[in-house]
């Protein structure tokens, strides 16, 4: 009989995704293989977002589509994780009767034990505690894990100190806890000695990474020194904490890519007020300004929250001004959606829902244009490009990577380079978002 397998299937952001990789990493060393598909499992792991509601449901339809699994083959188990095990805790053992695990943000190191416990017991089992702070543990990489990638993921740190009035997060994820740095820079080193050519750090608010001393500037530094790194990103940065110092290592560091992930929520000072964001639009545009003229190559995406209860249309148009003036390249909105637990979950909200559809539409329809004007400027550029995938286009033959500036490129004929390979390529047309380019 061969190994156990497991799959896992992912909602939500980078940090999940991230996660995701890390329970795989830990059930392998109990001897748990990948499984491509949910019906060859043993174990199936929802790893949850619930910073919306939409994703949040998708728990609940995912797991009843599956069901029939687990009347198939009664050793199956299946499990949440994530936001929403953290969220709801024992609360989803009572609203899904089949449901055999829930393991808590904090709790992935111990995934493994929960599982066993599940076996051994043959009782559902949750596991959902805060770590204490003092004692926080991050889940170190096995250098014996198969990487198969050239980009890669590190957590600098975790939770999040900020209550924005719309934001679950700080009550799902805990208080932020920076990692230390020599186990930043040894994991790094690590995946560098493994192929990884380019790392994106992680954290709610990256920029606000401090460990006796370092802050996150010095921390960038010390990470553009690594042999065989060869690009760093890092998402997603909080203007309270984006500083001259951190602008200028992101411009002088020739190893920090020229793309910045600049969360901005909201063009009015009032709504951002209200939201608690702790900055205002002046300062957000001066910062970008600070930084495209330092770096004009520079490329910007955003998030946008639209409707929020107190947004009125002025304040959206506040908004739509930023956005001209700042001409994001991508910019990722979406309608406000109540969240428990959060300062303003029952704050009433007069804007109807067709109005706020309506600006949605209208934010969307600007980003588009703007998104094809920016695009438009690269044609004929050169640009520096890793090549990570092949075959993931409509052509089964193109390879495609990214920019420095995070473009998807696409190309026909990569000739005697390979997967992993950074290489100079002319862009020759785009679209709304990616590029095709040739190798020159
Ligand atoms: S900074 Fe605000 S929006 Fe971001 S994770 Fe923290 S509370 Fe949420």
């Amino acid at each position: 009989m061969g190994n156990k397998k497991i799959h896992i299937i992912t909602f939500g952001c980078q940090m999940n995704v991230h996660d995701t990789e890390r329970m795989r990493m830990i059930m392998k060393q109990e001897g748990y293989d990948w499984s491509e598909s949910p019906d060859d499992a043993d174990l199936i792991l929802l790893n949850t977002c619930s910073v919306r509601e939409g994703p949040e449901n998708k728990v609940h339809s995912q797991l009843g589509r599956l069901k029939p699994l687990k009347e198939k083959n009664k050793e199956l188990l299946f499990g949440v994780t994530g936001c929403v095990a953290q969220q709801k805790g024992k609360e989803l053992l009572k609203q899904i009767s089949y449901l055999d695990l829930v393991v808590g943000t904090d709790a992935i190191a111990s995934l493994p034990n929960v599982v066993k416990k599940v076996k051994e017991t043959g009782k559902p089992v949750v596991q959902t505690e805060f770590q204490d702070n003092s004692e926080y543990e991050f889940v170190e990489l096995d250098i014996n894990y198969n990487f198969s990638k050239f980009s890669d993921f590190v957590t600098i740190m975790k939770g999040c100190n900020k209550r924005c009035s719309y934001c679950i997060v700080p009550y799902v994820r805990g208080r932020e806890v920076s990692r230390p740095v020599e186990d930043i820079l040894k994991e790094i080193e690590m995946m560098a000695q493994k192929g990884v050519k380019e790392i994106t750090l992680l954290g709610q608010t990256v920029n606000s990474y401090r460990y006796q001393g370092i802050d996150f500037a010095s921390l960038l530094y010390k990470i553009n020194d690594i042999n065989g790194i060869e690009r760093v990103r890092f998402t997603s940065p909080h203007p309270k904490y984006f500083t001259e110092p951190v602008m200028d290592a992101i411009a002088e560091l020739d190893k920090v890519m020229e793309h910045i992930h600049y969360p901005l929520q909201s063009g009015s000072n009032e709504v951002l007020k209200h939201m608690r964001r702790q900055y205002s639009a002046e300062l957000y545009l001066s910062q970008i300004a600070y930084m495209k003229k330092k770096m004009p190559q520079l490329e910007i995406t955003t998030d946008i929250i639209v409707g929020y209860p107190t947004e009125t249309d002025a304040d959206f148009e506040e908004t739509l001004k930023i956005m001209k003036e700042v001409e994001f390249d991508n910019s990722f909105s979406f309608l406000y959606s109540p969240r428990p637990m959060t300062a303003i979950y029952d704050l009433d909200d007069p804007i109807p829902e067709e109005e706020k559809k309506e600006r949605l539409h209208k934010l969307k329809e600007l980003q588009e244009e703007i998104s094809i004007s920016r695009t438009s400027k690269l044609i004929g550029s050169i640009q520096e490009v890793l090549i990570e995938d092949e075959g993931d286009g409509r052509n089964k033959n193109q390879f495609s990577g990214r920019s420095r500036g995070n473009r998807k490129v696409f190309i026909d004929d990569i000739g005697e380079y390979k997967l992993g390979d950074i290489v100079k390529v002319k862009v020759i047309s785009g679209s709304v978002h990616a590029l095709k380019g040739e190798i020159i």
